[in-house]
């Protein structure tokens, strides 16, 4: 199919995903229904702020918001929210950003909410121009701190939600937008991978964003959702700082059909076929020596599991790290989910395969382990080799 021409043509390997939905995969499948509707539009015209109108209403629709737009990123939906709550509608403070000089633009964050999501959190806040204000520890926050930390420079406060941010210790997003509204202060909330589209906005946000190219398997754009105001501030935010985050007319109507398709899709027989990928693996590898897996809920509540290959290297001759790379080096590539893997531990997740993938993950990972255990010595790379042959590949680019 085109698929393998694509591959063939430009000499890409053709990797098998069970890393989960990573920019530097290609995100998501994308629906048939988001393809369809991309390739339909580009050959036309459509006067751009009346198709932003009519995915207004499908995010409304679908979400609970009273208004919404399409963007490029969740990233840049971060941008262009925290932008908003700065200028209002204000065209001549929109042109002025990043400079905001006189404006309220303390931007305040939970520390354990600083991640990484392939790009720091406090970047795409400090893209518009606004100081992150950093509240708490990374694993603590209280009421006195976000109470402490508001003050007449307050533009926002962000929430994210995320398996990357700390779990537990911090405030819950019904506590710190009732603090926030106590005072006036709007709350955007980062929900870039939740399959929730109504939920964070019920929970006291203001200005929700999602990804649309991850669970909605829409085309690479950000979905901006909320109250009214603030949603049209961040929309105008497109004739200043937000040009460089603009989609064109495919991505805006690719969204809206991938939102139209998550309203109709049977999500019962995805999870289904996903619950039986997780137990033919878990009986493939059961009984093998050093491999202990587990079935883990998604730790942010999707509705998603995923499993998890805990190695003891004495017994599979192997770290858990190097297992990792020399999927990832075979043929097919197959790449795991490995943030964690220091811990001896990584994760397959079900819900990027394409029919029958499943039973090429077991095999190859049938086949590393066995040629580990004939391996006289235990194959253990050094971690800090392993980032920095990483990082000096990146460096290296495009060579
Ligand atoms: C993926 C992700 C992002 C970035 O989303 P993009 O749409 O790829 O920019 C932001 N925040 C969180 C929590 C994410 O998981």
């Amino acid at each position: 199919m085109s698929e393998v021409n694509i591959h063939e043509k430009l000499g890409l390997r053709q990797v098998i995903n069970v890393s989960g939905t990573m920019t530097g995969l290609g995100a998501s499948i994308a629906v048939p229904e988001v393809a369809k509707a991309m390739a339909e539009i580009l050959p036309q015209f459509v006067e751009i702020n009346d198709l932003q109108r009519a995915a207004s209403k499908v995010i409304a629709r679908l979400t609970g918001a009273e208004t919404g737009f399409i963007t490029a990123s969740c990233s840049a939906g971060i941008t262009l929210a925290v932008a908003g709550a700065m200028t209002g509608n204000n065209l001549a403070l929109i042109e002025r950003l990043p400079d905001t000089t006189g404006l309220k633009d303390e931007v305040i964050v939970q520390m354990g909410h600083i991640v990484s999501y392939g790009a720091p959190v406090d970047q795409a806040i400090k893209l518009a121009g606004a100081k992150p204000v950093m509240i708490g520890q990374a694993t603590t926050a209280y009421d006195f701190h976000l109470e402490g930390a508001i003050n007449e420079k307050t533009a926002a406060a962000i929430y994210v939600v995320s398996h990357h941010v700390v779990n537990y210790g911090l405030l819950d997003l019904k506590r710190f937008a009732q603090i926030c509204h106590a005072k006036n202060i709007p709350v955007i909330v980062d929900a870039a991978s939740e399959y929730d589209l109504r939920g964070f906005l019920e929970a006291g946000a203001d200005v929700v964003l999602y990804s649309g190219h991850k669970f909605l398997g829409g085309p690479t754009s950000g979905i901006v959702a909320g109250k009214k105001e603030l949603v049209r501030a961040a929309f105008l935010q497109n004739l200043g700082i937000g040009r460089g985050m603009k989609v064109g007319k495919e991505s805006i109507y690719g969204a809206i059909a991938a939102l139209e398709a998550w309203e109709v899709r049977d999500h019962a027989a995805i999870r289904n076929r996903e619950k039986n990928i997780l137990a033919y693996w878990q009986e493939e590898l059961s009984g093998l020596p050093g491999v202990k897996t587990i079935i883990e809920p998604d730790p942010t509540h999707n509705p998603l599991d995923r499993l998890r290959i805990n190695i003891t290297p004495e017994e599979t001759h192997i770290t858990a790290w190097d297992l990792v790379d020399a999927l990832g080096k075979g043929t097919p590539p197959v790449i795991a989910r490995d943030h964690e893997v220091e811990h001896q531990y990584f994760y397959l997740d079900p819900c990027n395969l394409h029919a029958k993938q499943e039973v090429i993950v077991a095999q190859r990972l049938k086949e590393e382990l066995a040629k580990a255990r004939t391996s006289n010595e235990i194959i253990a790379t050094p971690l800090a080799e392993r980032s920095k042959s990483r990082f000096d590949a990146l460096q290296n680019w495009p060579d």
